[in-house]
């Protein structure tokens, strides 16, 4: 039951704001190469190609090729929509739709866009608060892991399983209950990946996702080690050099090249040995 789900005419920046936000640091890139050209730079990438905040999409990105995901800042790329890609698209929309109404707002600050993010998300948790069971595309900030680097994301889906019926007697029983509720909503303790078929939109699979939270917190660590500009970029490593095979960058890729050029004199050392 749609009513169910969430309040209606829900004020949206939408994802295609967001996602017009993190092209920005193309911009900023563009800017940063040009000038490079005039004077040296001693920026660090965060400074260079992300001032002011991190995206979640940055650290994921990274977490697939850091080398690729630092061209697209640095390199002229055009991003070709496929029909998967918009079919994906759309899919996200009309699973959107299915939980709130979107209304385009007319942003000209940037307090603008943080107000409206905070409205988006004030919005989810008040649906929660009312007894929805699920938000989509929840707006999330802050500063994770303990790293001072503010860092901003969209929630796909937040559902709320932990479904008591409202009862109270008295005025302290309801209290103890709406703190008991908006406690639960910073609990979120469990992460799904869920993969649906686009053409029937049929959920096939939905599988929790195990992780360390140590492990987490070092990947994070040495991720922004390189934002912070104390080490170099890095590529794949041997292990996934499948994904250079579908690499817009693979032809220019210098990490590649070195890792190709190590590989080659690798093996005539160990054929000069033989
Ligand atoms: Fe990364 Fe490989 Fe692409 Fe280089 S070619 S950017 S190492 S995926």
């Amino acid at each position: 039951d749609k009513s169910d789900h969430a309040e209606k005419d829900v004020t949206s920046s939408t994802a295609k704001e967001d996602q017009a936000n993190q092209r920005d640091g193309k911009k900023y890139s563009q800017k940063a190469d040009h000038d490079e050209e005039t004077r040296p730079d001693h920026r660090t990438p965060l400074e260079k190609y992300r001032p002011g905040y991190l995206w979640v999409s940055d650290i994921t990105r990274q977490n697939w090729c850091e080398q690729q995901m630092l061209y697209t800042f640095t390199l002229p790329t055009i991003v070709e929509e496929t029909p998967v890609m918009v079919q994906g698209t759309d899919l996200h929309l009309a699973r959107e739709l299915a939980c709130h109404n979107v209304v385009n707002v007319k942003v000209t600050s940037s307090e603008d866009i943080w107000a409206i993010k905070v409205l988006n998300l004030n919005t989810a948790v008040q649906a929660f608060l009312n007894g929805a069971k699920l938000a989509r595309e929840v707006p999330i900030f802050g500063f994770p892991l303990e790293q001072d680097v503010f860092m901003v994301g969209l929630i796909d889906e937040l559902s709320q399983m932990c479904t008591q019926a409202l009862s109270a007697n008295n005025l302290d029983e309801l209290m103890d209950y709406v703190f008991m509720r908006m406690q639960m909503l910073t609990c979120v303790n469990r992460l799904f990946i869920e993969y649906v078929h686009q053409d029937s939109k049929e959920t096939l699979l939905q599988k929790e996702v195990t992780f360390c939270e140590e492990d987490v917190s070092r990947s994070f660590g040495h991720y922004m080690r390189f934002w912070r500009g104390h080490r170099e970029v890095e590529g794949v490593d041997i292990e996934e050099a499948w994904k250079c095979q579908k690499c817009d960058f693979n032809s220019v890729c210098e990490w590649r090249e070195k890792k190709a050029q190590e590989y080659a004199n690798r093996n005539r050392r160990k054929n000069k040995l033989l």
